[in-house]
């Protein structure tokens, strides 16, 4: 049976270890990251919520500036502007998806990069690119956060991506290339899917088909890193099919309980990064004058 890779438990140690540096940080420079969210859509609400709750227990300040629906893109750049503008804001993301009549990818170029705690700008995803972003992508950062963890080394393993999006798949792939794994991304138009999976020493799943990934794609000993989060019924279901996965697998991460807490605490370890190059760059501008 798999050793469990343990998420929650994971998460909450790098939790501990974000709030003990923000405790010793200089008064009056507590990290303050915002949440934009434009509509109410009910799940992105949910998912606005757990941010929050992270955010208190590391004792980051969090706002959610709920923007109207029919918000017109302008306004809702303008927005981003005032916030780009804040000082006192240090990391900021938009909730997606966002309403069918606004621009996504415009609206993400419009953030700060220094701010892009969700590592989607374009200029981000350059850097992660060529290894050296100082935001990294959070879903992808905490799956290798996780690895680590268990000494899981990726030097020289065949890990198979399935999924291409640029929140998980891409960028997972180029933090796997960085610790000098051979990579293969899968997605909806790969030919026999089964047999890329069966070759693969790692298998992350990041497409959202419920239990997709069954025992014979797998090779037995395989590490399966499972990010789907599909709602079954009223249950929360992964790309995986944990039950008959998981006796051939040396590793394997539950959903719930995996990825997502994982993802959260990167979003916190990202908000307190950005504060601190924040203080670090204005501290320097104290100390030399002439860098600005
Ligand atoms: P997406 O919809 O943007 O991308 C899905 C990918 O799956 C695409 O690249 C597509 O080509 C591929 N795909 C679709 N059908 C396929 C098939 N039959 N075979 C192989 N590939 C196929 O999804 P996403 O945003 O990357 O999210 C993927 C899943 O991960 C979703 O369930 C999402 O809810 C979940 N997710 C979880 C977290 C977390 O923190 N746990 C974070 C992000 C996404």
């Amino acid at each position: 049976m798999a050793t469990i890779l343990d998420g929650k438990k994971q998460a909450a140690i790098i939790k501990q270890q974000i709030k003990e540096k923000i405790a010793v940080l200089p008064a009056g420079n507590v990290p303050h990251m915002v949440v934009v969210q434009v509509g109410d859509d009910p799940a992105s609400t949910v998912y606005i919520r757990h941010k929050e709750k992270a955010c208190a227990e590391v004792g980051i300040r969090f706002t959610h500036l709920l923007l109207p629906e029919a918000i017109s893109q302008e306004a809702l750049l303008a927005e981003i502007d005032r916030l780009n503008a804040d000082a006192g804001v240090h990391g900021m993301l938009v909730q997606q998806p966002l309403p069918r009549h606004l621009d996504t990818d415009e609206v993400v170029e419009r953030i700060a990069r220094t701010k892009d705690v969700d590592c989607l700008h374009p200029y981000n995803a350059g850097l992660l690119a060529e290894g050296r972003c100082p935001l990294l992508p959070c879903t992808p950062a905490g799956i290798m956060e996780l690895l680590a963890a268990q000494g899981i080394n990726l030097a020289g393993k065949h890990c198979v991506i399935v999924g291409r999006s640029r929140i998980v798949g891409k960028p997972l792939a180029m933090l796997m290339l960085a610790q000098h794994a051979t990579v293969t991304i899968c997605h909806s138009r790969t030919a026999d899917l089964a047999a890329h999976c069966r070759r693969a020493d790692v298998v992350a799943m990041a497409v959202g088909i419920p239990r997709l990934l069954k025992a014979d794609m797998l090779k037995p000993g395989a590490v399966v890193i499972d990010v789907g989060t599909n709602r079954v019924g009223d249950t929360l279901a992964g790309d995986v099919d944990f039950e008959t996965v998981a006796p051939i697998a040396s590793h394997i991460t539950p959903v719930p309980g995996g990825v997502g807490p994982m993802t959260r605490a990167m979003l916190m370890k990202n908000t307190l990064s950005a504060a601190q190059q924040f203080l670090s760059f204005h501290t320097d501008i104290y100390k030399n004058p002439s860098i600005v």
